[in-house]
C-alpha cells in the first residue's frame, strides 16, 4: 500500500473526533492570541482505549507488511499511539523525550543499527518534532520506514524525506481578532477545553491541563 495516499474513508475518524471532543468547533481564542473556528485536542482520544486501538490499528494498515520492528514518538502525545501502534504491527514501542532541548531516547530504550522503524505522531502542523525522532532514529543507523500520524494540519508543507500516512488531512485557520469572521457575526469567543461534553466535568487543575500537550 502507498502510504503516501489517504486511502481510507476519514469520514468515521472525523465523527469520531467530534464524538469526544478532540475536535471542537466554535469561535475559539489560540494561545498566540488569534482566533479559530476549530480546536483539536487529541489528548482527549487517548481517554477510549477502543477507540485509541481502532484509530493506531488503521495507522498501522498503512505500513502492514514493511517489516516494522520498532514505533516511535514524541512524548507526551505519541506515546499512547506508538505503543497501540506498535501493538497492531507485533512491533517494540518506543517514546523520544527532550532532554537539554534536544530529542533523546532515555530510560534504557535504544534502536540497533539496520532496524525498521515507525515514527507516530497525534497531530503534525509544522512537523519539527517528527523531523527530531526522524534525525534521532537515523542517528542510530536505523532505517525509517515512515511516518505516521492521526491528523496531518501541514497542508502538504512537511516532508520527512519518507512516506507520510495521515488518518486525516486538515487545515485549521486562524485569524488575527480585527480580521476574524467569527467576531463579526457576533459569536462568542471560548478558550478551547472551556466547553464540557455532556457527562464531562472539569479537572482540579484544568488551567494546567495542557502541559505538554500541543494544542
Ligand atoms: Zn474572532
Amino acid at each position: 500500500m502507498d502510504a503516501g495516499s489517504n486511502q481510507i474513508d476519514s469520514r468515521w475518524v472525523m465523527d469520531l473526533f467530534r464524538s469526544v471532543g478532540v475536535l471542537q468547533e466554535g469561535h475559539f481564542l489560540l494561545t498566540s492570541g488569534r482566533h479559530s473556528a476549530r480546536y483539536l485536542q487529541c489528548a482527549r482520544l487517548l481517554q477510549y482505549p477502543a477507540h485509541t486501538a481502532k484509530l493506531c490499528s488503521t495507522l498501522a494498515s498503512f505500513f502492514s507488511g514493511r517489516g516494522v520492528e520498532v514505533v516511535v514518538g514524541p512524548a507526551i502525545g505519541a506515546i499512547i499511539i506508538a505503543y497501540e501502534t506498535a501493538r497492531a504491527l507485533g512491533a517494540r514501542a518506543l517514546f523520544a523525550e527532550r532532554e537539554g532541548g534536544r530529542m533523546c531516547l532515555r530510560r534504557g530504550f535504544s534502536i540497533a543499527p539496520g532496524e525498521k522503524v515507525l515514527v507516530v505522531e497525534d497531530v503534525v502542523t509544522t512537523g519539527g518534532s517528527v523531523r527530531e525522532v526522524v534525525d534521532l532514529v537515523r542517528e542510530q543507523g536505523a532505517d525509517v520506514v515512515g511516518v505516521g500520524v492521526l491528523v496531518d494540519r501541514s497542508g502538504g508543507k512537511v516532508d520527512f524525506g519518507t512516506d507520510l500516512a495521515a488518518l486525516v488531512r486538515m487545515q485549521i485557520q486562524a485569524y488575527l481578532p480585527e480580521e476574524c469572521p467569527l467576531c463579526r457575526r457576533g459569536l462568542e469567543l471560548v478558550k478551547p477545553g472551556s466547553r464540557q461534553l455532556p457527562g464531562e466535568t472539569r479537572g482540579p487543575c484544568s488551567r494546567k491541563g495542557d502541559a505538554g500537550w500541543k494544542q
